[in-house]
């Protein structure tokens, strides 16, 4: 249940492993949703892609990964540097990469969409003699031999499987994107551009800009490498993040919104104002910084969770969707073994959860006693 990073990842790997899997995703189609934009993808993740994606759409991945980010920045608000340094290239073997969020999940739909359907909103689930039954809002139901919630934050699975999980509310912060034209790229200083950044004033109030250009155009990145996928053109855009201390602005809109972030940076230097005054207003959202409590082991054999639904954590690190992924690639794994093993799917969804609640809840601590900003971990792109 849920076609974010974390579902689709898991049932293309269990399309590759020859594992029967069906996606029901409560959202309409793939790009509905405000969802973020630069994706930091870490060894784990780049790791999980390339184990549960066919060759092709693996290499379209990477082949549509944006520029990496060569420095990490901190400036005060006027853009005077308080640090800098290169970010270090990573070990012998392993990879990272920046996607962009939309075509990073149209090539995790690409070649399974019919094992997707979309619309299709989750209710409960009910064991049935060994099996599970899932009902949707629609009125329809499904059985299979395991139901995982890959449903995010508000996981509704999670909500029967363990209803005295606690997400704890860290904050908010508005996202935003800006077109990236020639002019403003020259109009922007080289410590905003290609960089890990962040601008705070003394108050609190911090400003993060990502670039996002890919390395080559999708399109040209579909036609060599998956030529029958279809990708959505994004052009080149700026990404920025505003946080502030105190509650949130009280209007959720767009609009309002991106009002507020122009607003709350008047007394920034004129070339962060002048991102996010020419930021497409209505490309504003605001995301709820939540951080899971350690859940308890749940003892339903036919129930599991992945992803957001069981550890979501604080952006701070950029490391939830590169431990979503590790899930998915780790379920599929166990799933994969159950034939030649001999163990049972039951058995299989067990040693994945305990694998899972050590590193994953590892991360959470780690990302919850991290500031709120541009990702530090070594050999991030
Ligand atoms: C702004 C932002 C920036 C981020 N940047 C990074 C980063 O750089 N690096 C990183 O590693 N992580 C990052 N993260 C975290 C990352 O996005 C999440 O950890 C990741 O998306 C989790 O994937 P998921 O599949 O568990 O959940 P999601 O991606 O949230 O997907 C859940 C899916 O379930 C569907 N769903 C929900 N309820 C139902 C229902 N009842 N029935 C059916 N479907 C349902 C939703 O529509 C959605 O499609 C960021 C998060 C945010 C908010």
């Amino acid at each position: 249940v849920g076609g974010g990073i974390g579902g689709l990842c898991l049932a293309q790997g269990c399309r590759l492993a020859g594992i029967a899997a069906i996606v029901f995703e409560r959202d309409l189609g793939v790009g509905v949703r405000a969802q973020g934009y630069r994706i930091s993808l870490k060894s784990a993740g780049v790791q999980a892609l390339r184990s549960c994606l066919p060759a092709g759409l693996f290499e379209l991945a990477v082949a549509t990964s944006l520029r990496p980010a060569t420095h990490l920045v901190f400036t005060d608000a006027r853009l005077r540097p308080k640090f800098s340094k290169p970010i270090p290239s990573l070990p012998p073997g392993e990879q990272a990469v920046g996607v962009n969020r939309l075509t990073l999940r149209e090539i995790l739909l690409a070649g399974i969409d019919d094992a997707v359907h979309f619309g299709a909103e989750f209710h409960h689930y009910e064991p049935i003699s060994g099996r599970v039954r899932a009902h949707f809002t629609n009125g329809t139901s499904a059985d299979g031999a395991l139901l995982v919630g890959a449903d995010g934050t508000n996981s509704v699975v999670r909500r029967q499987l363990l209803p005295d999980a606690i997400i704890d509310d860290l904050g908010w912060a508005v996202y935003g994107r800006t077109p990236l034209d020639p002019e403003l790229l020259d109009a922007t200083p080289p410590d905003l551009i290609d960089t890990f950044n962040r601008a705070i004033d003394p108050a609190g109030v911090a400003v993060s800009i990502a670039t996002c250009r890919p390395h080559t155009p999708v399109a040209d990145a579909a036609a060599d490498h998956a030529p029958t996928v279809r990708l959505t053109h994004v052009p080149d855009y700026l990404s920025w993040t505003l946080t502030a201390p105190g509650p949130p602005p009280a209007d959720n809109t767009a609009q309002a919104l991106h009002r507020h972030a122009v607003q709350a940076t008047a007394h920034f230097a004129p070339e962060v104002r002048r991102i996010l005054h020419q930021a497409d207003p209505a490309a504003t959202f605001r995301v709820a910084i939540a951080s899971a409590q350690q859940v308890r082991r749940w003892h339903a054999p036919t129930v599991t969770l992945i992803g957001d639904a069981v550890h979501t954590m604080s952006p701070g690190r950029g490391d939830g969707a590169n431990i979503t992924l590790r899930d998915a690639h780790l379920l599929r794994d166990q799933l994969a073994q159950t034939g030649s093993a001999g163990t049972s799917p039951a058995q299989a969804k067990a040693e994945y959860e305990r694998q899972m609640f050590g590193y994953a809840f590892a991360a959470v601590a780690a990302a919850r006693d991290h500031p709120f900003a541009a990702p530090t971990h070594r050999g991030i792109s």
